[in-house]
């Protein structure tokens, strides 16, 4: 608290210093700008203060419950997946470009939908709700994770075939990217992290972009 009263009597500071130099008509101006600057400033601290401290804002946790409490997100998967989609734009301050990529959703928000949600997803939009309410977002990782696997449940199309590790869970598609722009779908396991090629071999090269794959690309590849 002591850092806002602090920032709030420099900005006072600053301002009188500002208005001291200045014609009636610029200070108005000025005060008004510096004003909005130092709100700006310290909600930042805030957010950062509680990054550090590794807490997770309670308003962001409300906003992203609130998704799945909205009636109309639950309309259709399409609108479901595209209201995470806007909720991650908006907070673009906790969804850093590290931690969308850490969670691969710099690709799952930038893809199109509607090419890629299935017909018959993993998920019963109606319970949505009940199944979010559980879960605890302690962080901007457990949140992240969370929004990830909802997005992925919606878009993934399962290659019939369980994986030789974790036995239970069934491979999915996947395409990798590579730098090049050339493109291979394989099969990977969302629990372990398994990968292999469609021919069965464990696949160890160097990774690219992982997208989900749609129907249409599966039909050209296989
Ligand atoms: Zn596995």
């Amino acid at each position: 608290m002591s850092t806002f009263s602090s920032n709030a009597q420099q900005a006072q500071q600053s301002t009188s210093k500002i208005n001291s130099a200045t014609t009636p008509l610029q200070q108005s101006t000025s005060l008004k700008n510096d004003t909005r600057t130092t709100l700006i400033g310290n909600q930042d601290i805030r957010r950062i203060y509680k990054m550090k401290k590794n807490i997770l804002d309670r308003e962001l946790v409300k906003e992203f419950r609130d998704i799945s409490r909205c009636k109309s997100n639950l309309e259709s998967y399409e609108k479901y997946y595209q209201a995470y989609v806007k909720f991650i734009i908006k907070n673009e301050f906790y969804f850093t470009d590290l931690i969308l990529k850490k969670w691969r959703l710099d690709i799952l928000i930038k893809i199109d939908s509607k090419d890629y949600i299935v017909s018959s997803p993993d998920l019963s939009l109606d319970k949505e709700n009940t199944r979010l309410s559980r879960g605890k977002y302690e962080d901007i990782d457990t949140l992240a994770m969370s929004i990830r696997d909802t997005l992925w449940d919606m878009v993934t199309i399962y290659s019939g075939k369980d994986c030789p590790i974790t036995q239970n869970d069934e491979l999915r598609y996947i395409k990798i990217i590579y730098k090049d722009n050339s493109s291979k779908i394989l099969l990977e396991c969302a629990r372990c992290g398994w990968i292999e090629d469609t021919d069965g071999n464990e696949y160890k090269e160097p990774g690219g972009k992982v997208f989900p794959v749609n129907k249409m690309e599966i039909a050209e590849y296989i």
